[in-house]
């Protein structure tokens, strides 16, 4: 029932820690933190070398359960987050049916509690059906335990009702994600407009298909003075523009993805289908953008948007196949290996932004090691190199375009409520 987490640096925003200190957990929950601490029976860890850092939190995953099970299910994709760090993960409504009611919310909740290993907040969709046409019952969303309310994958189309949208979650206190996308600019692209689109005669979306939403997002939460939240931010005018309205005092929070910050449309070469995304990957000044943007705090937090498919939704030509990558299993080694140790930002940089900002923009209570909290735990090595391979993935899926690439960041221990999930970098 006890653990002693030994000798490693402790990083935890709230309590203003940043040493190396002991951790103890007890009947799951963190018990005590000091010097020196000693146990005489129980699990004893040794960190020294390593990170202690809380469990990182990811606002934005698809589990694909219920309907697309064949993809990922809460058992295999929570364990693909287990395998990456994560100890909690919010997962978008997207699913068969869609998440608009309470008794899909409960269905995930409930089958998360048998069969999940980590902790798993689903997020309830805006319209019903993510139709875009009617408002999904936000209070029975919110009620049955939904976190936030989203249509990802789809823009909501209507602006009135996306301000209607507004004025219902501060009503209800849930947390509004917006997929910023004009479907008629994007006009059934398949990657980036621009150079790389027009050499591979591929049909590109245009960078403003995105920056436009989030314009209109940003003027609907200044007028109705309700917070939002835009998820997989891509462009360098997007992260404009929230800098500038956060300037102006609006709520606007964002998220961006691993992907966006390490690839550009080039990764599309050769018709290479795992690089096919949505948002799609963007070009190198929107790289540096979003890099810019995460340094000086515009960009809040990290996200996976980890979107499994099945080989065969991959293994066709690029403009039949679906848009997604896996994330979970990469999202902190290419955080660490392509922000933290160019020197972008620091490690308390990143917990702010996989741990803190998540919690906090969800209205979670997780993101800290704080006495008393539930045990939720990752010990990293920031140091040791790996390459990436898919066949290792614990995901159903292996649709990433990271594999074989050099990285580092490896995931020592990940420990839930208490429990060890994994054990010196092996899955138990
Ligand atoms: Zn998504």
């Amino acid at each position: 029932m006890k653990i002693l987490i030994k000798g490693g640096h402790v990083v935890d925003i709230k309590m203003g820690l940043d040493k190396p200190i002991d951790i103890l957990i007890e009947n799951g929950k963190i018990s005590e933190i000091g010097d020196n601490l000693e146990l005489s029976s129980g699990d004893i860890i040794d960190a020294s070398g390593k990170y202690v850092l809380p469990g990182l939190v990811d606002a934005h995953c698809h589990l694909r359960d219920p309907g697309f099970e064949y993809k990922e299910d809460i058992e295999s994709g929570t364990k693909s987050a287990a395998a990456g760090g994560f100890t909690s993960i919010a997962c978008m409504p997207n699913t068969s049916p869609v998440i608009d009611n309470q008794s899909i919310v409960k269905y995930i909740i409930n089958k998360a509690k048998q069969e999940g290993v980590v902790n798993v907040y689903p997020i309830g969709s805006i319209s019903k059906g993510l139709k875009g046409e009617e408002l999904s019952e936000i209070g029975e969303l919110k009620f049955a335990g939904a976190v936030a309310l989203s249509d990802d994958g789809k823009p909501l189309k209507s602006s009135s009702l996306m301000k209607k949208a507004l004025e219902y979650s501060s009503m209800f206190d849930i947390t509004m994600i917006s997929h910023c996308e004009d479907l008629e600019l994007a006009d059934e692209g398949v990657m980036n407009e621009g150079y790389q689109s027009t050499i591979l005669g591929l049909k590109g979306i245009p960078s403003a298909s995105e920056e436009i939403m989030v314009a209109r997002d940003i003027i609907l939460s200044e007028y109705t003075k309700v917070p939002i939240h835009i998820a997989h931010v891509s462009t360098e005018l997007s992260v404009d523009l929230i800098r500038f309205a956060k300037k102006r005092g609006v709520k606007v929070t964002c998220e961006t993805c691993p992907h966006y910050f390490v690839l550009t449309d080039e990764a599309c070469d050769e018709f290479n289908t795992y690089a096919k995304v949505n948002p799609p990957l963007r070009t190198k000044k929107d790289v540096k953008a979003i890099i810019e943007g995460l340094k000086d705090g515009t960009i809040d937090i990290i996200a996976t948007d980890h979107a499994p498919h099945h080989i065969d939704e991959k293994n066709v030509e690029f403009d039949n196949a679906a848009n997604g990558m896996v994330g979970f299993e990469t999202a902190f080694p290419l955080a660490i290996t392509y922000l933290v140790k160019p020197g972008h930002i620091s490690i308390k940089d990143l917990v702010e932004k996989m741990c803190v900002n998540p919690s906090k923009i969800l209205g979670l209570n997780k993101g800290t090691l704080e006495i008393g909290n539930s045990a939720d735990i990752v010990i990293v090595d920031v140091d040791e190199e790996f390459t990436v391979d898919i066949e290792k993935f614990q995901s159903k899926s292996k649709n990433s375009p990271f594999n074989g690439f050099s990285l580092k960041g490896s995931i020592y221990y990940t420990i839930v409520n208490g429990k060890i999930l994994v054990r010196e970098k092996v899955m138990l």
